[in-house]
């Protein structure tokens, strides 16, 4: 199992574009593609059927950097056990490793302009909202990095004391609709969306209108960590796409489904996906998902570990800190986060995730049967 799981983005890389030669014996003409972000690079493979280009199968990993590494384990586990049973005769495959680069290479989720790329598709940039921090004075504190660490426990105090207490200082409240739209008014604080379209995302655009452009029909998924219930996996759908959560969970055989308006969820890739299909390719059939393993769980004490964390990681990466457990704690708690090293997490991975492939395909009818 463990040779799934890489320890840094080049040895990552290095495992991904050496999955070409098994591509190729199911797409002759298999080729890698790379393609340069700041100082590191998006790689693909893409492999296209010889006759009619009825399907595309789209995997992305590392929109959110650090999340990559489970994204990486799973897609070079498809290819390894699972490739096979894809229709290759009419089905292309496109494997994207590590939409962001750098946030892979240093572990953290944001980019190097420290943009949440998952927030970075606006659609209409002049409708963004720029007063998500009515309380100003308050909100400072939740996203803005407020000065070197001086002392870990004493920081997390501090956080905890705007996160807990709802009744004055809504910062648990503020938190969460940032987490969900995205906030585009601290460029140093958490969630930040960016002012305008990072390379990534214009790179990820244009293989939106390519693939679109020449298959009929596309299933994109999206690997993500964090996010649902404690080693299993949750499908994330924009309501672009028309269908309830039920159906969902039903037509995936999917034990975790839940979608998302997207006026509440800004700059969303996937959704970005829906809106080319919907205003350039009408006629074209599209899936796009996000699938998140789950790590810290579901519950309001989940949630506010996580902003915790989040904010503290943000902070100790700007500010830095004098205390030496402050760095440690706050690296453990983030990977813990966002890349477990922890055994049973890293099997169910490995199990949910091939689960779901096979699921999803089947549904698609993109796996041969037999
Ligand atoms: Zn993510």
């Amino acid at each position: 199992m463990s040779h799934y799981f890489s320890k840094s983005y080049e040895e990552s890389r290095e495992k991904f574009l050496a999955l070409l030669d098994t591509v190729k014996q199911y797409y002759p003409s298999a080729r890698t593609m790379t393609h340069t972000i700041g100082d590191g690079t998006i790689d693909v493979i893409i492999g296209e059927p010889p006759g009619s280009r009825e399907a595309m199968l789209l995997m992305t990993i590392g929109e959110h950097g650090i999340e990559g590494y489970a994204g990486a384990a799973v897609t070079h586990q498809f290819v390894e056990e699972q490739l096979k049973h894809v229709r290759h005769e009419s089905t292309g495959v496109c494997f994207i490793h590590a939409v962001n680069p750098w946030g892979m290479k240093h572990f953290r989720r944001v980019n190097e302009h420290n943009v949440d790329l998952n927030r970075n598709y606006v659609i209409d940039r002049e409708s963004l909202p720029r007063n998500v921090n009515k309380e100003y004075e308050v909100m400072r504190h939740m996203f803005v990095p407020d000065g070197v660490i001086d002392d870990y426990h004493e920081a997390r105090e501090h956080i905890y004391s705007f996160l807990g207490s709802g009744i004055k200082l809504d910062g648990f409240d503020a938190m969460t609709a940032a987490k969900g739209m995205g906030q585009y008014q601290f460029p140093k604080g958490v969630y930040y969306g960016g002012e305008a379209d990072e390379p990534s995302a214009i790179f990820i655009k244009e293989v939106q209108y390519d693939l679109l452009d020449r298959y009929d029909r596309i299933v994109h998924m999206d690997w993500h960590t964090a996010l649902g219930p404690t080693n299993e996996v949750t499908m994330v759908v924009s309501e672009r796409d028309g269908r309830d959560a039920e159906t969902l969970k039903q037509t995936y055989g999917l034990k975790n489904a839940k979608t998302f308006d997207p006026s509440d969820v800004l700059g969303d890739s996937t959704n970005h996906f829906y809106y080319v299909r919907d205003t350039q390719f009408p006629d074209k059939q599209l899936v796009s998902a996000l699938f998140e393993f789950g790590t810290f769980g579901t519950s309001t004490k989940a949630s506010i570990r996580e902003f915790l964390t989040i904010i503290l990681e943000n902070r100790l990466y700007f500010e830095g800190t004098k205390d030496p457990t402050a760095r440690n704690e706050i690296q453990k708690e983030f990977m813990a986060m966002f890349y477990p090293d922890d055994a049973q997490w890293r099997e169910s991975v490995l199990r949910e995730g091939a689960t779901t492939i096979e699921h999803v395909l089947k549904a698609e009818s993109l796996w041969r049967e037999s």
